[in-house]
């Protein structure tokens, strides 16, 4: 059962310290609002596709909302599944809007049409995110399904019609795309957009790809470079922080905080209460409490077991004795746990190569325990997906107007 105790006045000191140790509430907040998604994208970290019967109702979305203006969160950021399917979706933005919580949510562009598009350029608290995670249609529809190239490019030009400033473009890389980086960029920069670049994670549906879709080793070398080079005004989510160890002892970190957040200052409200220490680890070990069975969000963030053992000293292992220890610490967490790495070892895209001979030797992944897919899912560029049609996905929500696919798991 989880503990929950009450939560305890925390002194002050320097900044990274208590990023280490842990804020009163978080600075990078994701909320899935629900599983449900009409798209079976290969690396979706959340394994959307079914709406959950126990999805949060609108009232406690609002509830949820109401506290996180109390803990004074400035922002969420809304993902799924595919978000705006919800057909209170837009009077959950609104809401928080009015309730100084700003909103930036993730799409495919399902249902941003020109009107959409016109309502969200008159606001100044709602931010887009596009996920796109190929400069081509043949590159993204590979990963994402048919068509939703077309549709994410759509949304892309809606958004630049109605005069709304600086959409973002979500890319997660993958050994396919790494190549395409100058596209991209110059995709977003044709749509007046912000280039945002993640790191694939072995998450969700993603566990299943990402022997054969994360970077290879050069590809790795080939986006840090491409990051120094052209970084600037392009966001990273601080994903790529393994890599700064390409900069050497000396120097060359990439700009972020470089450190594991999770439970932290990072942590996930899943689609039915569920809070969790990182959108990427969406598993029960990481799995801190309930907003509504365990008293509320700030109960269960700043006094879960979980997070308070998360916001000690952990241990490196192995990696402490490495050079590059300050700018890696290691790695991701996420990373290392559904690859079945030791989690105080190096990560397995560890850029001095002890990740790769981790992962040849024996180990064991975790079995996913949190899976929302809907049949079978689209395999890894060999077939398309299953049809749409196949089954509904949006049971249980009012029917729409708009048509066609989305997936915003990889947030
Ligand atoms: S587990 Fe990985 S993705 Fe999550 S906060 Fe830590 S480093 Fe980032
Ligand atoms: S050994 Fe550990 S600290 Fe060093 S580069 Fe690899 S993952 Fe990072």
């Amino acid at each position: 059962m989880t503990t929950i105790e009450k939560p305890q006045a925390r002194p002050v000191g320097r900044l990274v310290d208590q990023f280490e140790r842990g804020l009163d509430a978080p600075i990078c907040l994701t909320w899935e609002l629900t599983y449900a998604c009409n798209l079976a994208c290969v690396h979706c970290l959340s394994s959307s596709g079914k709406r959950d019967p126990r999805e949060l109702s609108t009232e406690q979305c609002k509830a949820i909302i109401d506290e996180l203006q109390r803990m004074q969160v400035f922002y969420v950021n809304i993902g799924g599944g595919e978000p705006t399917v919800r057909p209170d979706f837009w009077e959950l933005v609104d809401y928080a809007t009015e309730h100084q919580v700003g909103v930036k949510f993730s799409t495919n562009g399902l249902r941003i049409t020109p009107e959409v598009a016109r309502r969200l350029a008159d606001s100044d608290y709602v931010d887009v995110q596009i996920s796109l995670d190929g400069a081509t249609a043949e590159v993204n529809d590979a990963v994402r399904g048919p068509g939703s190239f077309a549709m994410a490019v759509r949304a892309l030009e809606n958004l630049a019609d109605a005069g709304f400033a600086d959409a973002k473009i979500s890319v997660v890389m993958t050994r396919e795309n790494v190549a395409q980086l100058d596209e991209f960029k110059a995709l977003a920069d044709r749509y007046g957009a912000t280039l945002r670049i993640t790191r694939l994670r072995p998450s969700g549906r993603g566990a299943d790809v990402w022997d054969d879709l994360h970077p290879l080793p050069e590809q790795q070398r080939e986006l840090y470079d491409w990051l120094v080079a052209h970084g600037d005004g392009v966001l990273t989510g601080d994903s790529f922080f393994h890599l700064s160890a390409f900069g050497g002892s000396g120097g060359g970190a990439l700009p972020g905080l470089n450190l594991c957040g999770a439970g932290r200052v990072v942590c996930l409200i899943d689609p039915v209460g569920d809070v969790y220490a990182c959108p990427f680890a969406i598993h029960e070990n990481f799995l801190a409490g309930n907003v509504t069975a365990d008293g509320g969000f700030q109960r269960v963030w700043q006094g879960s077991d979980l997070f308070r053992s998360l916001r000690e000293p952990q241990s490196a292992g192995a990696c402490t004795q490495c050079s590059f220890f300050d700018s890696c610490r290691g790695g991701c967490m996420a990373a290392k746990f559904f690859t079945g790495l030791p989690m105080d070892g190096p990560d397995p895209e560890c850029v001095q190569g002890y990740g790769e001979s981790l992962l040849a030797g024996e180990r064991t992944k975790p079995t996913a325990n949190k899976d929302h897919s809907r049949g079978v899912p689209l395999t890894l560029m060999t077939r398309p997906p299953s049809r749409d049609c196949d089954e509904n996905p949006l049971a249980g929500f009012a029917p729409t107007t708009a048509t066609g696919c989305s997936a915003t798991g990889c947030a």
